[in-house]
Formats: structure tokens, C-alpha cells, sequence
């Protein structure tokens, strides 16, 4: 079976259309989200309303829980702040009560699903290293174990003898006796020095994992949010990926 697994949308409309479109082509059969449909982007709603319809398992990540009110936002920088109170202006009802359907975590087959890091959901801790990959290999039980959060591609390996390895490859068939987290990457906000939107591809009948990376109109994109009067950094950011 053909998986595909999208996060960090941040309410980008024109990258979660591209990347649906790549997903029906690849004949994927089932799409699981990783969190954060809304924040730093225009469309909120039209997001919530796509994730909602196509995805199986659906997470909350940190903007998410941040919009519905959940989470206080001090631990916001201003430009993430302000984006999270733009967006709790233009939820509808139905986009409330769609996104507090969502979970912390969950777990599909034998992977673990995440927004941030396994070891305690609602910290909103970064994996953005060995060692913090480390320290979370031992807070599930499953071979793999997929989060968003960081927005940047990685696989992370622990090898047979505890060591973690890392890698950026965009494919990799996974080793059944080999334990995996990986960053499955943003679809509406990469920050990897790639704009292309990115999401996961896995077919589980052969362990093989693609990142695939797929042009949208950034030009578009960008127009709505200098016309909603968003920070140039967060508009500029689109254009480069970082
Ligand atoms: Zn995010």
C-alpha cells in the first residue's frame, strides 16, 4: 500500500492543492497529517477544510493547538504570534470545531505519529539533532516513528548497536531490523533551502521512502499575504525555502 504522510500546511492553499494533486497521481491510497494546518498563511479555513476531507489521521501541532486557544503564546516569536491572532480571527465555527477533532498523537501500522517529538506531545520540543534524536528513540515502541514540526527533511537511523545515524537522501528503502524517526518535511513552509512543498511518500509492501517535492505558485501565494499585510520575512521566506 502506497502512504503519504503531509504536515506543516500553515494555511498555504496553493502548495496543499499541488501536493493533493501529486498524491493522487502517485495512486497513494491513504494520507495521514502531522499538524499545523494553519499559521503564517492566508487560507486557514480552505486548509482545514482539505486536511479534514482527504486525510485519515490528522494531528494537532503547535499552531493549531495555539489557535484553538489551547496553549499560551509566549512561546511564540512576535512574527508567529501575531500570525497565530490573525488566524483566530478568520476561524470559522466549523474550522474550530473541525481542527479540535484532531489528536496529540497516534500510531498507523507500525509507525508512530507525531507533530514535534514522541516523548511528551504538548512539550512541542524540536528533534533538530543526533542528540535530541537520541533521547526520543527511546520514547516509542514502534520501528519508526514520523514527525513534522522542524520543517526540515531528515531521516534519522538507530543503528543495530544504539548509535543514531543521520541522512538527507530524498529516497532510502527503510531496514526492517533498523529503527527510524524521520522529519517528513512542510508542505507550505519548507526551510530547507528548497521552496517546492514536500511531503512523504512510503509504500509499505517494500519499505521504500521518497520525499517528494513539488512546485506550486509561490507568486500567488505570496500576493494574498502581502495583501493581508503579513510581515515581508514571512512572505519572502516562501520564495527560498528557509
Ligand atoms: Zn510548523
Amino acid at each position: 500500500m502506497k502512504i503519504a504522510l503531509i504536515s506543516d500546511v500553515h494555511s498555504n492553499l496553493e502548495a496543499l492543492e499541488e501536493v493533493l494533486r501529486d498524491i493522487e497521481k502517485e495512486g497513494v491510497e491513504k494520507i495521514n497529517f502531522l499538524g499545523d494546518a494553519v499559521g503564517y498563511g492566508t487560507d486557514p479555513n480552505k486548509c482545514i477544510k482539505l486536511i479534514a476531507k482527504h486525510c485519515d489521521i490528522k494531528l494537532l501541532g503547535n499552531h493549531d493547538y495555539a489557535a484553538l486557544g489551547l496553549i499560551s503564546l509566549d512561546g511564540f516569536n512576535k512574527v508567529a504570534k501575531t500570525s497565530v491572532e490573525w488566524t483566530q480571527t478568520k476561524l470559522k465555527k466549523n474550522s474550530i470545531e473541525k481542527l479540535a477533532d484532531f489528536e496529540l498523537s497516534s500510531t498507523f501500522l507500525d509507525y508512530a505519529l507525531v507533530h514535534a517529538s514522541p516523548e511528551n506531545p504538548e512539550d512541542w520540543d524540536y528533534v533538530l539533532g543526533i542528540d535530541q534524536a537520541t533521547e526520543q528513540f527511546a520514547c516509542f515502541s514502534q520501528s519508526i516513528c514520523l514527525i513534522g514540526h522542524s520543517h526540515i527533511p531528515t531521516i534519522y537511523t538507530e543503528e543495530t548497536d544504539g548509535t543514531v545515524t543521520t541522512s538527507l537522501s530524498n529516497t532510502m528503502e527503510l531496514d526492517q531490523n533498523l529503527r527510524y524517526i524521520i522529519n517528513i518535511g512542510s508542505v507550505g513552509q519548507p526551510r530547507d533551502n528548497n521552496p517546492k512543498a514536500c511531503y512523504l511518500k512510503i509504500d509499505t509492501d517494500n519499505s521504500k521512502i521518497e520525499y517528494r517535492r513539488v512546485e506550486y505558485d509561490i507568486d500567488k501565494t505570496q500576493a494574498k499575504m502581502r495583501k493581508a499585510m503579513f510581515p515581508d520575512f514571512l512572505v519572502e521566506r516562501l520564495a527560498v525555502g528557509r
